[in-house]
């Protein structure tokens, strides 16, 4: 079976420099994965950790999702949650939120986790994204230990266990502790795949990918064999695929460059659209549209 794999891209986020694998120009969605960041590993100190002051978001939810270390986030909705490895934190954006990710005053160490992005389907469709905003934390999640591994369910239902976190159907998000071997994983064949590699290195199909890389799988597939010489952590992201055509600019989903414009202008403005939080960070404000001073490409 034909397995792409692809390297990651750095950016530059608060004051981390982050490994960014979606979105892609040949690959824009995996389901409506839209974004996957990798965070460090880094150090982080009691005063000085992700440091991403207050920014807006809409059309998407986010997961923030720890390897190692303790992060904050705040948003403006009231919410202020620490979390640590095993936990989940889902925010909704909906027509807008602003969030901060701070450092902890508590904690010092390494900081190894990911963020990434859904986008959220039309509201014509049924879907959320013109929805009120939402925060969920989640302090366990249901795992299944097999004598591979052990699979924790983000998002969707993998392995007979469902996350209970609140994502639209048709949508799987798996972190996957693997031992050395072999094994095979069933997959739903109308769903889109792709794996990122958090540790160690795996041969998924004929490719072979290490940390910081995606492996897509595409369409179509029943099952997916990997083998792992060493122990091993990855992400299975999946769901089916995302129809609607997207305009991703900056924080941004949305379907067309007038909303995106729209929004850039309210949060430059400081309209009410997105709230407030709190923060000790500066507010970061919104880049110029790359398309007025630069015809598309
Ligand atoms: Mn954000």
């Amino acid at each position: 079976m034909s397995v792409e794999v692809f390297d990651p891209h750095e950016a530059i986020v608060g004051s981390f420099t982050v490994r960014r694998v979606l979105p892609r120009r040949t690959l824009r969605t995996v389901g409506a994965w839209c974004f996957a960041d990798q965070m460090g590993p880094a150090e982080v100190t009691e005063t000085s950790g992700l440091d991403v002051g207050p920014h807006p978001h809409m059309g998407l939810q986010t997961v923030t999702w720890l390897m190692h270390g303790t992060a904050l986030h705040k948003d403006s909705l009231g919410s202020e949650q620490l979390i640590s490895p095993g936990q989940l934190n889902l925010m909704t954006a909906g027509h807008g939120i602003v969030h901060a990710e701070e450092a902890t005053g508590t904690y010092r160490g390494t900081l190894h986790g990911v963020q990434l992005w859904v986008a959220q389907a039309d509201g014509q469709r049924g879907g959320e994204r013109d929805g009120p905003p939402a925060f969920e934390h989640h302090a366990e999640l249901p795992a299944v230990d097999s004598s591979v591994g052990t699979f924790t369910v983000l998002a969707g239902s993998f392995g007979g266990v469902q996350s209970p976190a609140g994502f639209a159907p048709g949508l799987v998000g798996v972190d996957v502790a693997l031992h050395a071997g072999t094994s095979v994983w069933p997959l739903r064949s109308d769903f889109e795949h792709a794996a990122i590699v958090l540790d160690g290195e795996v041969r998924v199909g004929d490719g072979i990918a290490r940390p910081g890389q995606l492996a897509y799988l595409g369409t179509g597939r029943s099952e997916m064999r990997i083998e792992a010489r060493d122990r091993a952590r990855l992400l299975l992201l999946g769901g089916l695929p995302f129809a609607e055509p997207l305009v991703m600019w900056w924080n941004f989903v949305g379907r067309s460059r007038d909303e995106i414009a729209h929004a850039q202008r309210q949060w430059l403005d400081g309209d009410g659209r997105f709230g407030e939080v709190p923060s000790r960070l500066a507010r970061i404000p919104a880049p110029d549209l790359l398309w007025r001073t630069r015809p598309e490409a």
